[in-house]
């Protein structure tokens, strides 16, 4: 640069790469078996590449329909009522989005103003804060505490007040791995009877929940269907992270405010990826299937580090187990991850990054979305972590 730059007034002074990118590149660097980003190593399914293929090849290349292709959203419409028993008009409450990023990212732009509080439990993904912060709103942050990370209500109602826009909640959980029950939706409910909060559910592991247990998403309730904006991912469902397709779910009203922004923002999500979105989501078995494809690997995962130093905590659903070293190091979360990385060849998350002021817990985040070679691989380098 022959010329000084300008100095950016930043919006974000906090904020560093995300640790996604960071340890991504760094295990990169080290040819680390990565067990770090919850996004499959495997193949997605050949009759999805297929579908994409030919919607391509047919001639399906330009822009699709702001909201979305109406077959898919139809499709997800369907889904909801199927599973959840929630009606959503697919022309005025079902959203296409570039992701289940771009979903997150336009319902707190469109509903949370400068000024206003919006709750978050902690850990939490590491975008939420960040959201939030660009809104010029406050984040209030509540902490989730170890082994079962349950929300404290109580704390919820005491933080409640009038600046309350927006609470967002998350289940499966990233990066814990723990699942909301029905009785937390009772609270929940409870608490927002007759105020104007907005719930804006992250569950883009829907389709991945344990044990038996059913995934209790905010359709499932009326009263609480009634101010949810509900969040889901393509990408976590049919293991294609990177074609950056998901969708959300709201009454027309909030819709209505989250369109406004998505049409500025990326106005459509690719048109081919769509056509074959919709004609996979007719094959139910492929999502319904997800949760014992994904329990089999939590569990060859967990078998295997048997023999590890980690003492892990239960995971419910999702992509990801938590694994505690603080009973045998003292080095910090970000450390123990890079010394696993350069030293020992396997790459994991910190979970003191899922903290916005960094708490550190001495626990890592392990992503068990991936082949079962690199499972087993990854935990035998684990398992070899207590050797002199
Ligand atoms: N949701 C995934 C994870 O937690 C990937 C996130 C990302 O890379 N932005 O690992």
């Amino acid at each position: 640069m022959l010329h000084t730059p300008v100095a950016p007034r930043s919006r974000l002074p906090n904020v560093g790469t995300t640790i996604f990118t960071v340890i991504g590149q760094l295990a990169a660097q080290h040819r680390a078996i990565n067990l770090s980003q919850g996004a499959p190593n495997f193949p997605c399914s050949e009759a999805l590449l297929r579908y994409a293929h030919e919607a391509m090849q047919a001639g399906h290349n330009q822009y699709a329909p702001m909201t979305g292709l109406p077959a898919l959203r139809e499709a997800i419409a369907a889904k909801a009522q199927a599973l959840y028993g929630c009606r959503y008009d697919a022309d005025e409450e079902v959203t296409v989005m570039a992701s289940a990023s771009e979903a997150l990212f336009c319902a707190v732009n469109a509903l949370v103003h400068a000024g206003d509080e919006v709750i978050v439990f902690e850990p939490a993904f590491d975008s939420y804060v960040p959201m939030i912060e660009l809104q010029g709103a406050t984040p209030v942050i509540i902490r989730l505490a170890a082994p079962d990370f349950a929300i404290p209500w109580d704390e919820v109602a005491a933080r409640i007040n009038p600046r309350t826009r927006m609470i967002v909640l998350n289940t499966p959980h990233n990066p814990t791995g723990t699942t909301l029950s029905a009785a937390d939706a009772a609270r929940l409910q409870a608490l927002t009877t007759g105020t104007d909060i907005v719930v804006l559910s992250d569950e883009v592991y829907e389709h991945v929940v344990f044990d038996g247990e059913a995934h209790q998403s905010m359709s499932r309730f009326p009263a609480l269907a009634a101010r949810s904006v509900v969040v889901a991912s393509f990408g976590k469902t049919y293991h294609v992270t990177g074609w950056r397709v998901g969708y959300c779910l709201a009454p027309q009203a909030l819709m209505d405010e989250i369109r406004k922004v998505h049409q500025f923002a990326m106005f459509a999500a690719d048109t081919p990826m769509q056509y074959a979105l919709a004609r996979i989501m007719a094959e139910p078995e492929h999502y319904l299937g997800l949760s014992a494809f994904y329990q089999r690997k939590r569990d060859l995962l967990t078998r295997s580090l048997a023999d590890s130093p980690l003492r892990l905590l239960p995971s419910r659903g999702s992509f990801f187990l938590l694994a505690g070293f603080g009973h045998f190091s003292e080095e910090s979360d970000s450390d123990f991850v890079q010394r696993l990385i350069t030293r020992h060849g396997v790459a994991t998350i910190p979970v003191s990054a899922f903290y916005s002021d960094g708490t550190d817990h001495r626990v890592i985040r392990l992503s068990f979305a991936k082949d079962d070679d690199t499972l087993l691989a990854g935990a035998e380098r684990l398992c070899r972590l207590g050797d002199a």
